[in-house]
């Protein structure tokens, strides 16, 4: 009787969460990351990386329609839009949904999950990467932001935790460089993990985005293989009324770009989203201040 195979999460130090393995489909330490695809009886097909569980095929449609439709769904006409990461081909499937959408790059890092999605989990992308209006960069985000003299519309962040590859898409120094690749009024997304458990994640990625741009604000989405309460996004942007897209607005906007059928993002649900647990809600606010305390301080400094 062959012995049951249970992998782990094993990010958080004080407690883990593991799942049966009814089969192993894949598994390699890449030059970035250990990777290993699974399948289970409840999730279906699982991709964890690095000991963190990324994605799983019964339920990655809230995190990815909630990455992509809402920063695209408040833009009248986003054109140009840039993926850092989100090598499955999740978050590029819900982008280029939106037929405003003439060009989508994603930039990956680690090609073996770009191959790997293909291979074991293709309905995920369900042809994105072949899309004509999609590029594949093979390269690391900070150094394609840094060098990049593109401008989008839209930066969606679709990172891994900020351990190994991905620390680096959690700094200044990166929202910074995405800061300066984003057109005017343009929309910087980012994961921000899960505020219940991690606080600092929220309150690190809040206070950046606070000092950068004009309007920053987190919002949440229920993944259930995201072990450990709502899991934020964050947002940020210099256009403030962005934020203040009414819902009609938001399903014109939708039946416009003949875009139905989702299994998460709704209108309202977009705004919903924005309205955090007061938990939470402390924790953006008092990053905010701590950013616009620094703000003044540095003012006052070059005043002298
Ligand atoms: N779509 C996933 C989900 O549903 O949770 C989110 C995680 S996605 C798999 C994270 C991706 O970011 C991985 O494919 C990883 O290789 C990629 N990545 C990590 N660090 C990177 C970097 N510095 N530049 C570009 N991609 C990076």
């Amino acid at each position: 009787m062959s012995k049951d195979r249970w992998v782990e999460e094993t990010f958080h130090p004080h407690w883990r969460v593991r799942l049966k393995a009814d089969e192993i489909l894949h598994e390699v330490k890449t030059e970035h990351q250990h990777l290993v695809i699974f399948k289970n009886e409840t999730w279906g097909t699982v991709l964890m990386l690095d000991g963190v569980c990324q994605l799983t095929t019964s339920d990655e449609f809230v995190y990815h329609e909630m990455m992509a439709h809402v920063p695209l769904m408040a833009l009248d006409k986003p054109k140009r839009v840039l993926v850092i990461g989100g090598g499955d081909g999740g978050v590029l499937r819900e982008v280029l949904k939106h037929d405003t959408v003439a060009n989508a790059t994603l930039c990956e890092i680690d090609r073996t999950v770009v191959d790997t999605a293909l291979e074991h989990y293709p309905e995920i992308a369900n042809g994105c990467f072949s899309d004509s209006r999609a590029d594949i960069v093979i390269a690391d985000g900070l150094k394609y932001v840094a060098e990049t003299r593109e401008k989008f519309d839209a930066i969606i962040v679709d990172s891994s935790e900020p351990i190994g590859p991905s620390a680096v898409l959690h700094t200044h120094a990166f929202f910074a460089d995405c800061k300066r690749a984003l057109t005017e009024g343009g929309i910087l997304v980012t994961q921000n993990g899960l505020p219940f458990l991690l606080p600092d994640h929220l309150a690190g990625t809040t206070e950046i985005f606070a000092s950068l741009f004009k309007r920053c604000a987190p919002y949440l989405c229920t993944q259930p293989c995201y072990f450990g309460g709502p899991f934020a996004l964050n947002w940020a942007s210099d256009d403030e009324s962005l934020l203040d897209v009414s819902p009609k607005k938001l399903a014109k906007r939708a039946a416009k770009r003949g875009i139905s059928g989702l299994k998460y993002w709704t209108p309202a649900g977009h705004l919903a989203a924005f309205a955090l647990p007061a938990y939470a809600q402390t924790v953006a606010d008092k990053a905010i201040a701590k950013a616009a305390a620094k703000a003044a301080k540095a003012k006052a400094r070059k005043a002298k």
